[in-house]
């Protein structure tokens, strides 16, 4: 018996947001100075590249939902690399620095390092080149490490949740060995893409005596470890309260077997709390996405595999860029567009969750991107 709660209705392609034409109106030229209805200005997006994985991990895709009767979305609904880069430079804009693609896995989709290599040629209004970055389950990386560097990828976060190979194949759930993603880091930093970040979702009773061992594996190594708590995003992972292992937890079992204290924030807003070993054995970051809510500091977009951007990862909407990129509106139409939807954002899910709002039916993170 399963618990789990199969969503009755498509959220993508629910038509809760405007028909996109609407969202024409003023054109804009954008001062990179936009900001929402929390004055939080517009600074990271993240782009989907994909909607299909070769993982099937029982939190964020299980395989009851996600089989071979799941439709993913054809690649003629998948934005072009054309259009990631030219709606992405309406972004930049208006103010965003960091690019992070995810999916799905990023590296499915075929040909990325070209959509690297165009996006690594944009600049802020200041001439800044972009904090360009990507998420990663590992699984091919350490034959891609070098490709993705080479054409202009700067940095690299790699999802790890077990160090323990059964654990591990058991929560992937297509019996992927550990042994492959830890090749895949090596060699992520052989290719410089460093301070690798190494991401664990912590699910209790599931994973949660892993997090001392994977403490004890990073420790000194220089890649930067990071905890993030279980979230109910989605409609398919069966979330419960009881399954998060809060991050001051996290903090606790760490600390009575390798020291810790707090180090500062490299920058407002940062979302993860840094802990640095007391020994000088590098640092660990820990996201209380659920325990903590950082809404009031979020400055992050998220543009769908079919080119909707989304003002939270727990959104129920989206407004379809696409349609805009399609037809004949110009940049100065597009960049208007972008700005008055984000000037219209209120959105702060994680300060609002409650039992009443784990039901509602949200976007999966494999269409939306993590
Ligand atoms: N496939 C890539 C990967 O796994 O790194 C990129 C996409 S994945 C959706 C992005 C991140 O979201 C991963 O680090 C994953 O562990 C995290 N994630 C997925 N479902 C989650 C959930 N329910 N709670 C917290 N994090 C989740
Ligand atoms: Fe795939 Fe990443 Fe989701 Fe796992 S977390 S199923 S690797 S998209
Ligand atoms: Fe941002 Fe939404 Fe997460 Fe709050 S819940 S931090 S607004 S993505």
């Amino acid at each position: 018996m399963t618990d789990r709660v199969i969503p009755l209705l498509d959220v993508r392609t629910a038509t809760l947001a405007p028909p996109p034409l609407e969202l024409l109106g003023a054109t804009e030229t954008p001062d990179g100075l936009v900001a929402d209805r929390r004055s939080r200005p517009l600074r990271d997006l993240r782009i989907s590249v994909t909607d299909r994985c070769n993982f099937r991990c029982t939190y964020c895709m299980p395989k009851e939902v996600f089989d071979k009767n799941y439709h993913f979305l054809p690649h003629g609904d998948l934005l072009s690399f054309e259009e990631i880069t030219r709606v992405t430079r309406l972004f930049v804009a208006h103010g965003v620095e960091k690019i992070r693609l995810t999916g799905g896995e990023p590296l499915l989709r075929k040909n990325v390092e070209r959509l690297i290599e165009m996006l690594s040629r944009l600049h802020t209004p200041q001439g800044k080149p972009l904090d360009l970055t990507l998420t990663t389950n590992g699984s091919i990386l350490s034959r891609k490490a070098q490709s993705l560097a080479d054409a202009g990828l700067r940095r690299i976060t790699v999802s790890l949740d077990a160090l323990d190979d059964a654990v591990f194949r058991a929560m992937n759930d297509v019996d992927f060995p550990v042994s492959s993603v830890l090749e895949g880091i090596e060699a992520a930093r052989a290719a410089g893409l460093t301070p690798v970040k190494v991401n664990m979702v912590v699910k209790r009773g599931v994973n949660d005596h892993q997090i001392v061992p994977m403490a004890r594996h990073f420790h000194g190594s220089g890649h930067i470890l990071r905890f993030i708590e279980f979230m109910d995003v989605g409609a398919s992972n069966g979330w419960r309260m009881d399954d998060v292992v809060p991050s001051a937890d996290v903090v606790t079992r760490i600390n009575a077997e390798l020291p810790l204290e707090n180090a500062d924030p490299n920058y407002r807003g940062e979302v993860a709390e840094r802990w640095r070993y007391r020994d000088g054995g590098g640092e660990i970051g820990v996201i209380s996405s659920v325990t903590q809510a950082f809404c009031a500091d979020c400055t992050r977009a998220r543009l769908s595999t079919e080119g909707k951007l989304y003002l939270c990862l727990f959104a129920q909407q989206g407004y379809d860029l696409r349609t805009l990129l399609r037809t004949q509106a110009t940049d100065a139409q597009i960049a208007g567009a972008i700005g008055r939807i984000w000037r219209g954002r209120g959105d702060r899910y994680s300060e609002l969750r409650s039992a009443a709002t784990v039901g509602i039916k949200k976007i999966e993170m494999s269409y939306i991107g993590g």
